[in-house]
């Protein structure tokens, strides 16, 4: 039996439901988020009116229960459009998956179920100030004080922090065991005493998403917020990126793409030597190494979503379209600058955006570095 690269007729018009949405609703508006920092919640608001949001949600508790390949055709559009305004609509998937893998049916019916009637956000709270790769190393503690646990600590770099109205959080129960045992997962809400989200950060890129830290001071939640049991927290936190994953790969290649759109744009218009620029041969192998680059890494993307869909573990294919597609948005989108000379680094023009917000996919959900880490553990393993 081959496999199939072909859409499904569901699949291609929710594919063009979000190319349409990336071309009308989020690119015109892209360029102000980006000055400005604004957080865009109309165009959210209008995402979440279309579909386009919490699409990840189970059909039992409202939502249309999509699968993983379908979220990765869907991210890949709308970070062709601003991906600083994908990843805070993607922060909401990030934040729900983990307790769509693991939370009781009461705890999704308080709260996804809402999430799929009116517009509204999450976010994932797992780094720390002295904790991002070294996940482990976490220090804010959850204590069980009868019905309650008390949370202290401190979360850094989170995602849709100033304007969730919950979010996930992993702290230790048990600071001995750390992963084995010793993380638990909470639903906090961000309403909470004791719950204080910092200062928007001033970011080089992606700028229309919302990072903040966030602070839990003496937070008492509720024991029926416990996502799964007590010491599900690592095993939770973890699994979510095996969706996710594929997902910021596939934003990755949208970020790519637009780049590559522009390069051969200008490429075509603009002279030098008395011909267009395309027609210059080191040119021309620049964008092509673009479209070769782009289509493997949504190869790669599709394969590591497929797998999900299937039921296979897919931890070190996600990783692969990880790295591979966050170091080529990269590559790619320093060329399309390259190939609009100076023009490319002038703010006038769109691409350096572009090379500002890719740069990120190297860092968040796991840097590079520690996608080569999983990558390296999993092939070894594996060869053993
Ligand atoms: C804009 C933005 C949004 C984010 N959103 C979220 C969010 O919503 N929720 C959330 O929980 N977190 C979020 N993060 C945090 C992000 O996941 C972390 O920044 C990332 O995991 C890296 O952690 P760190 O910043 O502490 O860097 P460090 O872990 O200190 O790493 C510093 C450098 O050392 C390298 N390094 C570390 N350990 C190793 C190793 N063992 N081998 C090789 N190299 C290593 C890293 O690759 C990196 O280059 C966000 C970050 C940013 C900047």
């Amino acid at each position: 039996m081959s496999v199939s690269f072909s859409l499904t007729e569901e699949q291609t018009q929710l594919r063009q439901l979000a190319a349409d949405f990336a071309k009308d609703v989020i690119r015109p508006v892209a360029p102000h988020h980006d000055v400005t920092g604004e957080y865009a919640h109309d165009v959210l608001r209008q995402a979440h009116e279309l579909g386009l949001m919490n699409t990840h949600i189970e059909e039992e508790f409202g939502g249309m229960g999509l699968s993983a390949f379908d979220g990765v055709l869907l991210a890949e559009e709308l970070a062709w459009g601003c991906s600083g305004i994908g990843t805070a609509m993607e922060a909401n998937g990030l934040a729900q998956q983990p307790v769509i893998l693991g939370a009781s049916d009461a705890l999704k019916k308080k709260y996804l179920e809402p999430m799929t009637e009116e517009y509204s956000l999450c976010a994932y709270a797992v780094t720390e100030p002295g904790a991002g790769s070294d996940v482990q190393g976490m220090k804010t503690t959850a204590v069980k004080q009868g019905d309650k646990y008390i949370l202290n600590g401190s979360k850094m770099w989170i995602t849709n922090a100033g304007v969730a109205d919950w979010y996930f959080v992993v702290a230790l129960t048990d600071p001995e065991k750390k992963a084995r045992g010793g993380m638990s997962a909470f639903i906090v809400e961000r309403k909470w005493d004791g719950v204080e989200p910092g200062g928007k950060e001033d970011n080089m890129g992606q700028r229309a998403s919302d990072t903040r830290a966030v602070s839990f001071d003496n937070v008492e939640v509720p024991a029926a917020n416990l996502i799964g049991k007590e010491g599900d927290g690592w095993k939770l936190a973890m699994a979510a990126f095996d969706y996710t994953r594929p997902a910021v790969a596939a934003a990755a290649v949208g970020v790519g793409k637009a780049a590559m759109e522009y390069a051969i744009q200008y490429a075509t218009e603009r002279k030098a030597f008395g011909r267009p620029i395309a027609s210059h041969q080191a040119i021309a192998f620049m964008i092509a190494e673009m479209a070769m680059n782009i289509e493997a890494g949504r190869g790669l993307v599709w394969k590591a979503a497929s797998m999900k869909d299937d039921g296979i573990r897919n931890t070190l294919h996600a990783s692969y379209a990880k790295a591979f597609c966050a170091d080529m948005a990269m590559k790619v989108t320093t060329d399309a600058v390259q190939v609009f000379g100076g023009y490319g680094y002038s703010k006038e023009y769109p691409v350096e955006k572009l090379m500002r917000d890719a740069k990120i996919f190297q860092i968040y959900e796991g840097t590079s570095q520690i996608q080569r880490l999983i990558i390296s553990k999993e092939i070894f393993v594996r060869n053993r």
